[in-house]
């Protein structure tokens, strides 16, 4: 008799965990160093594995737009908000009801229509040449159109999706034209070529090519981790302005659940966890990025940076004006 209970236990236990345990299948745009020791914690915690494949975001979208209803992947895993936005508006996502991820992800750095959720926060700020420009001198985005700044501007190229976005966020907030002139007075500021990342532009910044760029933070933060003593620093541009809400441009990475998951509740569960303590330190310090959750602090060293107000305006314009800005930097002959 007692044996037979405890055989009908084993099997009852043995199924429940089989149960639980059907994987979450991820496509990442974000590399496996980042997110497999997340992924092996939310294991260790839950029992449940987590099965990716990483690669670029178009690929990644591409695959699963041509995969359709036979797609194995649960979550899509990618930065920034336009390519997050596309694949919400090619319906490859679905909305989820979680009154969790509402809780954990600010309004703004989330789909209205909830189909997909910021994880990290990247800031894309001014930084500037400790000798050469003093912070009192500085003071928006849209001040670097100003003559003041001609000969001593450096810029990426208009290619990167995050420049893409940056000029989004200022149409939804000037308007159209308006915006066309922002970027021209860029274009015509403009020290040097423009560069084809980040780094390239900081550094022009540091050996005085140019005076002041737009970069993302974690790209200033690792090559000052790796050259401390270079000459620039971080500016938080747009924070006292009167009359209009604005601040500092913020961008996401983040996920969705997939129109076409196989496990859509082991693919919420997971970006639930993502989006929630030890898991957004993991997911943001790794990258010197900011927890998208208000509750959890910043790595020492982002936080060393200072405090900065964002531009409130939900980061869904980025990919809604996306055609808009690519358009509009092109007329500005913007790179
Ligand atoms: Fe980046």
């Amino acid at each position: 008799m007692n044996r037979f209970f405890i055989v009908v236990a084993l099997v009852l236990t043995g199924s429940m965990s089989l149960a639980s345990a059907q994987p979450v299948v991820v496509y990442s745009a974000r590399n496996e160093q980042l997110i497999k020791p997340l992924f092996d914690q939310y294991t260790k915690e839950t029992g449940v594995p987590v099965q990716f494949i990483t690669g670029s975001e178009g690929p990644l979208l591409a695959r699963l737009r041509a995969e359709g209803a036979n797609t194995s992947a649960d979550v899509l895993l990618t930065v920034d908000a336009g390519n997050l936005w596309q694949a919400a508006n090619e319906g490859l996502l679905r909305p989820l009801q979680s009154p969790s991820l509402q809780a954990s992800v600010p309004a703004h750095l989330r789909d209205p229509g909830n189909s997909w959720f910021g994880l990290s926060v990247r800031a894309r700020t001014i930084v500037y040449n400790t000798a050469r420009v003093k912070p009192t001198e500085l003071s928006t985005y849209e001040d670097l159109a100003a003559p003041k700044w001609h000969g001593r501007l450096c810029l990426r190229t208009s290619k990167k999706v995050y420049n893409q976005s940056l000029v989004a966020m200022l149409i939804a907030e000037h308007g159209e034209s308006a915006t066309q002139a922002i970027v021209q007075g860029w274009v015509n500021n403009l020290a040097v070529p423009v560069f084809a990342d980040d780094t390239k532009a900081i550094e022009a910044v540091a050996q005085g090519q140019c005076d002041v760029t737009l970069v993302n933070t974690y790209y200033f933060g690792r090559l000052l981790q790796k050259s401390p003593q270079l000459p620039v620093a971080i500016f938080w541009p747009n924070q006292n302005v009167a009359g209009r809400q604005t601040g500092v441009h913020v961008n996401v990475s983040g996920a969705g659940v997939t129109r076409h998951a196989k496990n859509p509740a082991g693919g919420q569960k997971l970006i639930e966890w993502l989006a929630s303590g030890k898991a957004q330190s993991l997911f943001a310090d790794s990258n010197l990025e900011y927890p998208v959750n208000p509750q959890v602090a910043p790595a020492p060293a982002v936080a060393a940076w200072g405090t900065f107000k964002h531009n409130p305006i939900n980061v869904k314009e980025a990919g809604s004006r996306q055609v808009q800005s690519v358009q509009l930097m092109d007329r500005a002959r913007y790179k």
